[in-house]
């Protein structure tokens, strides 16, 4: 089952994407978790990546693509995979159709959550995450012991550019370069939408229905 997690930033991909994992047993790639670990460690694509990330910019498509295209190799894909953050732009689609096409693994759904813009709003400004990747909220989806991973123990902090300055900025950068990939996917008649602002299960319950068919 091949799929692409589709939607603004705060829609709740990456938490959907947690649980899609659990479930199916496929595994997430997160563009936005791969630049993280590498601004961490601080490599060459880290350095070159975090100026644009802190500032709700793009990281240019060419960055990109060899990541993309050496995660999909790894033997782990090879039952499924859970995209998420990527395709971000149209060139970036048209980059991923070419890897897929050459490894024989068609994308079998774009998965679209929506959520309005002020709700987008909240959820970003409210964000907690973990440097594994989960992610939580101060208020609408707290951690179980305060500031600790339910998943790993690790310390959760807020991402900096979840502060105010570069959420207005993601939001029109969302519009501006990937809301054109709603068309490219829909004419593809492989784009399915769905209402993510209702409780994280409820849209779980919703995705896993859509999924049945691909399982
Ligand atoms: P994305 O990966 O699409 O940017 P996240 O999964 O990180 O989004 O979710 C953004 C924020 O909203 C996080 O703080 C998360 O805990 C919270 N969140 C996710 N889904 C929901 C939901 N259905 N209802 C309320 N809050 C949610
Ligand atoms: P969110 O879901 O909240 O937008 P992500 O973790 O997916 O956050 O992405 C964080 C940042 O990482 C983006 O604002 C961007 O700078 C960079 N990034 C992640 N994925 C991509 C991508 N596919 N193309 C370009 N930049 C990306
Ligand atoms: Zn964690």
């Amino acid at each position: 089952m091949n799929i692409i997690l589709f939607g603004p930033p705060g829609a709740g991909k990456g938490t959907q994407a947690k649980k899609l994992v659990d479930f199916y047993g496929i595994p997430q790639i997160s563009t936005g978790d791969i630049l993280r670990a590498n601004v961490r460690e601080g490599t060459e694509l880290g350095l070159a990546a975090k100026a644009y990330m802190d500032k709700g910019e793009l990281v240019p498509d060419n960055v990109l693509i060899g990541i993309i295209k050496n995660r999909l190799n790894e033997p782990d894909c090879k039952k499924g995979f859970i995209l998420d953050g990527y395709p971000r732009t149209v060139p970036q689609a048209d980059a991923l159709a070419g890897i897929l096409d050459e490894i024989e693994k068609p994308i079998d759904v774009v998965l679209n959550l929506e959520v309005a813009d002020e709700e987008l709003v909240e959820r970003i400004s409210g964000r907690l995450m973990c440097k594994c990747g989960a992610s939580y909220h101060r208020t609408l989806n707290p951690p179980k012991k305060e500031g600790e991973c339910d998943i790993c123990g690790g310390e959760i902090f807020q991402r900096i550019d979840d502060q105010e300055d570069a959420v207005q900025n993601r939001l029109n950068v969302y519009k501006k370069q990937t809301q054109p990939l709603i068309n490219y996917y829909s004419k593809q008649g492989i784009l399915v939408t769905l209402n993510g602002a209702r409780d994280i299960d409820e849209v779980f319950e919703d995705l896993k229905a859509i999924l049945a068919k691909f399982a």
